[in-house]
């Protein structure tokens, strides 16, 4: 069904009309508010709505036509007086006061009101509300926000407080950081201490207070280890027992000052003759210990002990006086003599005691056997030197010949010494000697010179043709210099390097320096040939024969030896100038004793040899009328 068009929509019904006195009236009665209406004059209550009943607790009746001062409605008259000032002052803000109520209570309330005309006579209309409650609740909330703000107050303090607190232990914290780095620095400091005082509490339990040098206590522990260590090793060490001779006397003529002085240079004198890693004590008194570890032989323990006499021996000044001090040495040899502490002490002891008893200023060993053959070595070092000195030494000739044609082509020039007591001594009893002391390089520049002036002569009688073999230690070649020290000495007696061999060893080129290769391209630049001896012998290493500049072999005598009763012997000496004659190299055969020896090697293809066949070695007079004989 359609809506029906607004203008057919009927009229509303017209409202009744409604006087507004009444609406008022209805206000009046129903506000929530209580209202009172009272003469300005006297405060007498001319009418009051509901609201206002509720509010005090007074009933109608008891109201109309009686003050609120009697009813205890207006506390005092001020009261009232001040909320009709505030009326006429025009304020539009409610008027905070007290009202009574019935039972007596006073309550909070906000006012507003007027004065206004009522038939003729001004009335006080006074519009209340109770905010007694909203008051509490403010009072409540003033309450509550105080205790917040206490509270909270409080809170901040305490946190304040607590942060105050947290920067002060964070304060005290870095403090007690700081104290405990300072205290740890103290306890480091204090540990280095104790470390320094106990190394030094060791130090002073282990060494000698006068010289410094270990005690008793400390070369106890180093003999020890000594003996354990060459136990293991199976080495050899010596002990030195180093007495002085004169100290007493010096103690007691210039007294103890002077003898600490001796003591103390003794003390440094020793410690500057051995090594580093030997070992000098003082037992007490003027008693010293050498321990030298590592010694091969007796004699290197003799040569330091001579050393050690020497040294002593020196004077040492007092003041203005020399002392002669001097010391005896006693040496007891690990294992040989004993294989502990103290019996090693004892031994050296003892031995001391017998250089004293030989006379002091001398050094003795425990063991004779040892003694023995130490003292040999030293007193022959001591005669070679002697030997050099006084020219004892003479060289003998033997002749090379060509095999073909028996003639003399060379000699080979071999060292004798004649020696006073020993007659004439082998070049093997002493070479090794010389080589080892270093006295090898002076004989063999002595040999040189020797050999260049024998030979300058004998080419000079008529024998120009004449070549000699020199024989050359290792240690010649390896000094630096060698070379040219040969030049010299051929320049000096006109000799051509081409008149000369040198016969070196295997050891030589198995040396492979480089500079033992620059000394002998040099020596073959001056023109000598440079030959092998005892060839076979050596090292077999044959490649110094491609390397090196090596001009021919000497076969050595034991393979010539065997020649005719061993194949082997034979075989050997074959191949030997086989190779000789591909490489090109000369060959000499030495020690050539018989004819059928001398037969084989012609056979074979040697075309030189020297041997007692031949000659013997003969001194140069003899050789000299060998080579003018037919
Ligand atoms: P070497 O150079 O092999 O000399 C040959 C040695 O054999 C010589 O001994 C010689 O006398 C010996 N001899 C020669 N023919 C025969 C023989 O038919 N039968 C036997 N049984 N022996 C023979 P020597 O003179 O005693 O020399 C020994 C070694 O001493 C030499 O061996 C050489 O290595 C070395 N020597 C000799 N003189 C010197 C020298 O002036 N300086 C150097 N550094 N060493 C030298
Ligand atoms: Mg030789
Ligand atoms: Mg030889």
């Amino acid at each position: 069904m359609p809506l029906p068009e607004p203008s057919e929509m009927p009229a509303p019904a017209p409202k009744p009309r409604t006087n507004p006195l009444e609406v008022y009236a209805r206000v009046f009665e129903a506000s929530p508010d209580y209202i009172t209406i009272s003469r300005l004059s006297d405060g007498r209550y001319i009418d009051v709505n509901p609201g206002f009943l509720r509010f005090t607790g007074w009933r109608r009746e008891e109201t109309l036509g009686r003050t609120a001062q009697e009813l205890g409605v207006w506390p005092d008259p001020a009261t009232r007086q001040r909320f009709i000032e505030h009326l006429r002052s025009g304020s539009d803000q409610p008027h905070a006061s007290r009202l009574g109520v019935r039972d007596g209570s006073l309550r909070d309330v906000e006012m507003a009101g007027n004065i206004t005309e009522i038939d003729g006579e001004q009335v006080l209309v006074a519009v209340v509300r109770d905010v007694s409650d909203r008051r509490l609740v403010e009072a409540e909330l003033a309450r509550h926000r105080q205790q917040l703000e206490a509270l909270v107050a409080a809170r901040t303090a305490a946190l304040q407080q607590a942060n105050a607190q947290l920067a002060d232990a964070n304060g005290q914290l870095a403090e007690a950081n700081l104290q405990l780095a300072q205290a740890h620095t103290e306890l480091q400091q204090a540990h280095e201490r104790v470390l320094e005082s106990e190394r030094e509490t060791r130090h002073q339990a282990q060494h000698d207070k006068l010289t410094g040098l270990p005690n008793r206590v400390l070369l106890q522990d180093r003999l020890t280890r000594l003996i354990a260590d060459a136990q293991r090793r199976g080495a050899l060490f010596a002990t030195l027992f180093v007495d002085l001779d004169n100290f007493k006397s010096i103690n007691d003529s210039l007294g103890h000052a002077a003898g600490d002085t001796v003591l103390r240079t003794v003390a440094e004198r020793l410690c500057a003759t051995v090594r580093r890693s030997d070992t000098v004590a003082r037992l007490g008194g003027d008693e010293f210990i050498v321990l030298l570890p590592d010694v091969a032989h007796g004699s290197k323990v003799a040569a330091l002990a001579q050393k050690i006499l020497a040294q002593l021996d020196a004077p040492i000044l007092i003041g203005q006086v020399a002392c002669q001090v001097g010391c005896s040495i006693g040496i007891s040899l690990f294992p040989d003599d004993g294989d502990t502490v103290d019996h090693l002490i004892q031994a050296a002891d003892t031995a001391m005691y017998h250089a004293k008893a030989c006379g002091r200023g001398n050094f003795q060993f425990h063991s004779g056997e040892l003694q023995r053959s130490s003292q040999q070595r030293i007193t022959l070092i001591h005669e070679l030197r002697q030997g050099i000195a006084q020219q004892q030494f003479s060289l003998h000739y033997q002749p090379v010949v060509d095999m073909a044609s028996g003639a003399v082509v060379a000699a080979e020039a071999l060292l004798r010494w004649q020696h006073p007591q020993r007659g004439t001594v082998p070049p093997l009893d002493f070479i090794p000697l010389a080589e080892e002391c270093g006295l090898i390089v002076p004989i063999g520049d002595w040999v040189l010179d020797e050999a260049c002036r024998q030979l300058s002569a004998w080419h000079r009688a008529g024998h120009a043709r004449l070549r000699l073999a020199l024989n050359i230690s290792p240690h010649q070649v390896w000094r630096g210099g060698f070379a040219e020290a040969v030049a010299a000495t051929l320049q000096r007696h006109g000799i051509a390097g081409t008149s000369l061999d040198f016969e070196i060893t295997e050891g030589v080129p198995m040396q492979a320096r480089e500079q033992t290769l620059d000394t002998l391209r040099r020596l073959a630049g001056l023109g000598l040939r440079l030959l092998i001896d005892d060839f076979g012998t050596g090292y077999s290493s044959l490649r110094y024969l491609q390397s090196f500049p090596i001009h021919g072999l000497k076969i050595d005598r034991s393979f010539v030896q065997t020649l005719s009763d061993d194949p082997r012997g034979l075989a050997i000496t074959g191949s030997v100038i086989d190779m000789a004659r591909h490489l090109q190299l000369h060959v000499v055969a030495e020690g050539v004793e018989t004819e059928q020896q001398a037969s084989l090697l012609r056979s074979q293809g040697c075309s030189t040899a020297q041997g007692y066949l031949y000659s013997r070695p003969q001194p140069a007079e003899a050789f000299g009328r060998l080579l003018a004989s037919p």
